[in-house]
């Protein structure tokens, strides 16, 4: 058995930064159970960052184990339809408001992709509106840059006061999260043009004020412009319909990911029949769309099994109920060392923020204490919290043992900022 440090050196190796992406490289896990992780060294975690999302039951869920281990000796992916998938969709259709068709992919970032592609077939239209800081993946039609090597610095750009920072393509406006004044005369002047406004409806740890997602629709409504809500993240988390849900305002498209393959790559385009049809060969505004591992049977299966638990009776007042208390001791914590911050997102995914102003957009969170935050988040790590510097995801497998831990984890990190 390897150390984790000899595992780094190997994976230095191997892996560019010596990760499998722009995370931190000495994230490493050996092996997850419920709400925990074991890194190679053996030390144990409360997994507060559950994959970045997926695991909202925890790890290793017997329910979803039994279900994957039912379908793969009968067949693992067939490039051709099955009736898992069907059954996925079906479920999807139900829960979420906007979801007419479903159309699968394996990542959130094909989905958002392929959104913005389909309002672009729809309405014949080129721009693509987003928001500062919104993140809607890694897809060309999600970057704001039209030169390769700058994509990854500019998904977050905060634009100038003609909203539209130096450099960005043609086909792409920004407008601030938050501002529905703004929106409107931006969409005054380029409505025409405009093919989607893409938005997160709680971007990343932002929530929208009561009444922005609303006036969006409005303008979209107003302007013939297809609205997208990236839920993603979102999705199957805020409760079972997601936030267009819990905010009551439905979007024209909807893109999932995450929670919806139970672990496995699994994401999917879901929205009203017209655009969707788009999808349609045949159709004269035809987007062609293919993915050899789309809508296989064990995402499938593993995704309508967690679905199925997630349905049961408080399952989500137990997620929620969970997400409060952690957010009030770490905040309890804060406060008691008189350390200002604030404790930003929903009770299902949050962060806290160490400034004294509200979080209202991404200019808020970029103005924040960074180097605090990543020093808070070191302690809260050594002390035994799985989690990464850019939000805490609650799952439903988290126990009272877990809350005494966190809280501790807590303490020790508002301690050590205070100072
Ligand atoms: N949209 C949002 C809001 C996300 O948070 C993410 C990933 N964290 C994505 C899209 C991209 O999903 P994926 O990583 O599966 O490509």
């Amino acid at each position: 058995v390897l150390t984790q440090a000899e595992w780094i050196e190997r994976a230095k190796a191997v892996l560019p930064a010596g990760g499998f992406g722009n995370f931190d490289a000495s994230y490493f896990v050996r092996e997850g159970k419920g709400s925990r992780v074991w890194d190679e060294d053996g030390k144990e975690y409360v997994d507060l960052l559950i994959g970045s999302g997926p695991m909202m039951l925890g790890h290793g869920h017997p329910e979803v184990v039994e279900a994957v281990l039912e379908q793969v000796p009968k067949g693992m992916t067939f490039f051709a339809n099955n009736h898992s998938g069907v059954e996925l969709a079906e479920e999807i259709c139900r829960a979420v408001a906007c979801a007419e068709k479903v159309r699968y992919v394996s990542t959130g970032s094909e989905a958002d992709m392929y959104a913005m592609r389909l309002a672009r077939a729809f309405t014949g239209r080129d721009k693509i509106l987003k928001f500062e800081g919104g993140y809607h993946g890694m897809g060309p039609e999600a970057q704001m840059s039209l030169a390769p090597t700058r994509l990854v610095n500019f998904p977050q750009a905060v634009p100038d006061s003609a909203g539209i920072p130096e450099g960005v393509r043609a086909d792409m406006l920004i407008a601030p999260y938050n501002d529905p004044d703004y929106l409107e005369s931006l969409c005054a002047e380029h409505g025409k043009d405009i093919a989607a406004i893409i938005i997160e409806p709680l971007q990343r740890i932002v929530p929208a004020q009561p009444g922005f997602l609303q006036a969006v629709r409005d303008i979209c409504d107003k302007h013939g412009i297809v609205l997208i809500f990236d839920e993603v993240v979102t999705g199957f988390r805020f409760g079972y319909g997601g936030a267009q849900e819990r905010y009551g305002v439905t979007p024209d498209l909807a893109t999932l990911g995450k929670v919806i393959g139970g672990g496995f790559a699994l994401a999917a385009i879901a929205g009203k029949a017209d655009i969707m049809a788009c999808f349609e060969k045949g159709s004269d505004k035809w987007l062609m769309q293919v993915g050899t591992l789309s809508g296989n049977p064990v995402a499938a299966v593993a995704g309508l099994k967690t679905m199925e638990i997630l349905r049961r009776e408080g399952a989500y007042e137990k997620i929620s109920d969970n997400g409060k208390r952690l957010m009030a001791m770490a905040s309890k914590a804060l406060d008691a060392r008189g350390v200002p911050h604030v404790v930003a997102g929903a009770p299902e995914m949050f962060e806290v923020i160490f400034t004294d102003r509200d979080i209202t957009n991404y200019r808020d969170v970029v103005a924040a204490d960074a180097k605090k935050l990543a020093a808070y988040n070191t302690v809260l790590r050594d002390k035994g919290l799985f989690k990464s510097d850019g939000k805490t995801y609650i799952s439903l497998a988290l126990t009272e043992e877990d809350m005494d831990i966190a809280k501790a984890a807590y303490e020790a990190a508002a301690e050590a900022v205070a100072n």
